[in-house]
């Protein structure tokens, strides 16, 4: 028997009145959030909603976010945590296909204008009986029901609240993804995989009471759920919530809160490195505090690693995962050498093979798809047997779809995803490589390399450019120097200067969308 919403609990026994949560001036202590969290249970356990049931939520990084998932599982339901920014049709497409009985919506503030009600969701949703809004926003009127707020939806609950025993094999989080192909799908994650990849996080981190995280990265998204919610709370540390990544306001609170831990994607080291007022910022007043920083998500190039460890002292520890893998699979250690570039080695009971096209195991230094395997793997994808049975075969082994390398120490280097990788003239060309070269260049602040058709070479490399401040260097000149520093059949061709490049609310580019117009 073990239910995820543990982690809160024991914290919440141990060290009732320590702060867990931080917004702006509020402050909620462990007491706070497990007894609010019981009264979103109590709310659900009274509509009839509990174990075998799926709970929808959709709410920025604000204390409601952990109250209402944290209740959801006490529940012994399941939760179903929402991207903040889908539209309407999209968010219907979830609650339909996660079969979702209530759904929890943040429908936005003036300080915090998330765009989109969520009622018309809701209500061309008829499966979904239940509708609680977290905050009221300016949108008005269900056509189907009066909404509840979720004062309302918790009235009357009677204080505490006994969580709801689940089986480790049930289903804690279902995460929406779109994988490697086709429409998103549920990911079902189960108690067990979601606490024990919390506990390792702790362990990877060497996590303390006394830390402080930034949860900069959106909490609906794995990452920042297991490596800063579920794993901060594990171990009693203090989350700071940040609603929507800005770097100032994210070097702010790192200052102000005294920050010792924060996890990034790449996009949002690099945002705090180029931020107009970090030059003025006094990099010594944060360094004090913040002992680690860690990045996935996407490739970190060595570049922003780099400077990013100049800048502030402070190691960036990078790790690779999936929303599949809930997500840790691989990480470079605070406690062993590690390699800029390299995502790390397989953490504690997860392995790691590279295999060919054939089904052979790749030879150390060649590419070949990355698989993984151990307690992280989700159990499968929602009401999707022959997707599940794509994904995992019948050893255990999940697919991932990115394409890998395994060096002679066992650290493994992410070539790309197999989606991404450009085929030019019969020549596989890897855009990461050409990122990273390309970042080298004094006058390249980020770039996006892409395939675009080409009528006799299938493909043709193509790279989007954002220029540092005040750079003047033209297409030629970059397509030169590329031509200087790298085999003929994988410079980039094209060049397009981009004042900024697509992103996804997590801060990964948005590839395919970068040939659309802008
Ligand atoms: P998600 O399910 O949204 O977490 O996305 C997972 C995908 O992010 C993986 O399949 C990789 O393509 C990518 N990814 C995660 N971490 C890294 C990393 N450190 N380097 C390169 N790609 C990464």
């Amino acid at each position: 028997m073990l239910n995820l919403a543990v982690l809160l609990e024991d914290t919440a026994r141990e060290h009732p009145d320590r702060d867990a949560l931080v917004l702006d001036g509020t402050r909620l202590t462990y007491a706070q959030v497990d007894e609010a969290a019981a009264r979103v249970a109590a709310g659900l356990a009274a509509r009839g909603i509990g174990r075998g049931d799926r709970v929808a939520l959709s709410c920025p990084n604000l204390p409601s976010f952990p109250i209402v998932y944290f209740g959801i599982l006490k529940a012994g339901a399941t939760v179903v945590p929402l991207n903040v920014l889908l539209t309407d049709r999209e968010i219907t497409y979830h609650l339909q296909d996660s079969g979702a009985k209530a759904y929890f919506c943040f429908e936005g503030t003036d300080q915090l204008p998330m765009g989109k009600a969520g009622r018309a969701a809701f209500d061309a949703a008829p499966g979904c009986a239940h509708f609680v809004v977290i905050e009221a926003g300016p949108h008005e009127g269900s056509a189907r029901e009066a909404a509840l707020t979720l004062a309302e939806f918790t009235a009357g609950a009677p204080a505490g609240f006994d969580t709801v025993p689940t089986q480790e094999t049930d289903t804690a989080v279902v995460l929406y993804t779109s994988g490697t192909t086709g429409s998103p799908k549920g990911a079902e994650l189960t108690h067990s995989n979601m606490v024990q990849n919390a506990l390792l996080s702790n362990r990877l981190f060497g996590t303390s009471p006394d830390d402080v995280h930034l949860v900069a990265l959106p909490l609906f998204h794995s990452f920042g759920q297991t490596v800063q919610l579920n794993a901060g709370f594990a171990s009693g540390a203090t989350v700071v919530l940040l609603p929507r990544f800005e770097p100032g306001a994210a070097l702010s609170a790192m200052e102000r809160e005294k920050v010792t831990f924060f996890a990034g994607v790449p996009t949002m080291y690099w945002a705090l490195l180029t931020h107009q007022t970090a030059k003025s910022f006094d990099p010594t007043g944060i360094a004090r505090n913040l002992r680690i920083s860690v990045s996935g998500g996407s490739a970190l190039p060595v570049e922003v690693l780099k400077s990013f460890e100049e800048r502030l002292g402070v190691p960036i520890l990078e790790g690779y995962g999936l929303s599949e893998t809930s997500p840790v699979a691989t990480f470079n250690r605070r406690d062993q050498p590690r390699k800029p570039g390299s995502i790390g080695r397989p953490v504690w009971g997860v392995e790691v093979r590279i295999v060919r096209d054939d089904g052979s195991d790749a030879e150390p230094g060649q590419p070949g798809e990355i698989r993984i395997r151990g307690h992280n793997v989700m159990k499968g994808y929602l009401n999707r047997p022959e997707a599940t049975a794509e994904a995992i075969d019948r050893h255990g082994w999940f697919r991932t779809g990115d394409i890998g390398r395994r060096d002679g120490d066992g650290f493994l280097f992410i070539m790309d995803r197999t989606t991404d990788l450009i085929i030019r003239g019969g020549f596989n060309v890897y855009p990461r490589e050409l990122e990273e070269m390309l970042l080298t260049h004094p006058q390249v602040s980020l770039v996006a390399v892409a395939g675009v058709p080409h009528p006799s070479h299938g493909e043709e490399v193509k790279a989007y450019v954002i220029r540092a401040p005040g750079a003047t260097v033209t297409e030629e000149e970059l397509i030169r120097w590329c031509k200087e520093n790298m085999a003929a059949y994988k410079y980039p061709r094209i060049i397009e200067f981009r004042e900024t490049l697509p992103m996804t609310a997590t801060g990964k580019i948005l590839k395919r969308e970068l040939s659309a117009p802008h």
